[in-house]
């Protein structure tokens, strides 16, 4: 067992068990043994690879993105380029790379980042000098607000339901011996869930974001009331039912309970509670990744910068276009979507 596995068994056998959104806390952001706060978990050598580091098309897309909703409201001479999980902070340096030539945005934009992890914080500072980290979304200036987020969603903690009769029993950590295992609570009604007995039957799970909700209530709030608009770009459904947490460890999956603080954890997006948390700003249709990026241009984009490669980096070129838009990569998979004013022009590549 991991240190943070010990910490774990010693305050369940003390309190009893905790629910999962309290698991996937502690193992992602334990202040000394979180899996985000003592490692960049990134790329190659790490444990997955996001789309930012696969192509700097994946930014410079968004950027350009970004830049057009900023012109659709006017240019407005002051607002915040906001980024939700940053990572190595290589999407926020190509978005900034891709629209140096947009007239007055660079001049316009004052750059903040939410990064709850002091080891991507350092990580990003590098690549993006003069940036303002904030540990929440809270803290944002009053200001119009262009944003994205990608695969930040899916970190956030989550609570599981199975239904049994007209109740649900909850999932929770406890501990079988020396090992963590999950369990189930004895069934209960839940008026939070009284929306989803028509959608499931016994036996069936669905999964809860309480952080999701009160992020996104924020950003929808800021939206509407300052203007400016908000990418949303994860895996997930427009509304997701089963189990859909995940752990992974170099590139490939793991007992989620195994070894807590040393495998990243991952769920679902569900992209109907996301926008439904949004109001008062508007939301577009959820978009699969491939369909947004080909209505950006990304193969026109793909053919410029192909002109200038050949051997080995032109073969990862195309490998890393393929893997963005292909259906059977994430371009299926990954959805977006976009949340603007009510009124407003929706963010390019996206339909109300
Ligand atoms: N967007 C990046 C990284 C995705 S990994 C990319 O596409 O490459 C998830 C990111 O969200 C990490 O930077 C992680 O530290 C951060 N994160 C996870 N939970 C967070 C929280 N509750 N508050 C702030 N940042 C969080």
């Amino acid at each position: 067992m991991t240190a943070l596995g010990d910490i774990l068994i010693q305050r369940i056998r003390a309190t009893g068990p905790i629910t999962l959104a309290d698991y996937m806390n502690e193992c992602l952001l334990h202040p000394e043994h979180g899996y985000y706060t003592t490692r960049d978990p990134l790329g190659a050598a790490g444990d997955f690879t996001t789309a930012p580091e696969m192509s700097q098309m994946f930014g410079e897309l968004i950027g350009l993105a970004l830049a057009q909703a900023w012109m659709d409201q006017g240019a407005p001479e002051t607002f915040a380029l906001a980024e939700l999980g940053p990572g190595r902070g290589t999407l926020m340096a190509d978005i900034l790379r891709a629209t140096r030539a947009v007239a007055g945005f660079h001049a316009a934009a004052q750059v903040h980042l939410v990064e709850a992890s002091p080891t991507l914080r350092a990580a990003q500072a590098k690549l993006v000098p003069g940036a303002t980290w904030h540990a929440s979304i809270e803290t944002l200036p009053d200001l119009p607000l262009l944003m994205v987020a990608n695969e930040f969603f899916d970190a956030l903690p989550i609570r599981q339901f199975h239904r049994y009769a007209n109740g649900w029993q909850e999932t929770v950590i406890g501990v079988q011996d020396t090992t963590l295992t999950a369990g189930l609570t004895p069934p209960a009604p839940l008026a939070s869930l009284d929306h989803r007995l028509d959608d499931t039957k016994s036996g069936d799970i669905v999964e809860v974001c309480p952080a999701l909700t009160a992020i996104t209530g924020e950003i929808g709030a800021r939206i509407a009331l300052h203007g400016g608009a908000a990418l949303i770009i994860d895996y997930g459904d427009w509304q997701s039912q089963g189990d859909t947490l995940q752990a992974l460890q170099n590139h490939e999956t793991v007992d989620p309970f195994a070894a807590p603080g040393m495998a990243d954890l991952t769920v679902h997006v569900d992209f109907a509670a996301l926008a439904g948390a949004a109001a008062p700003a508007a939301f577009t249709r959820v978009t699969p990744q491939g369909v947004f990026l080909e209505r950006l241009g990304i193969t026109q984009r793909a053919q410029a910068l192909a002109q200038n490669l050949d051997g080995a980096a032109l073969e990862n070129h195309i490998a890393a276009h393929h893997r963005l838009t292909h259906p059977d990569a994430m371009g299926h998979l990954f959805k977006v979507i976009g949340l603007y004013p009510k009124g407003a022009t929706p963010p390019p590549g996206l339909t109300p």
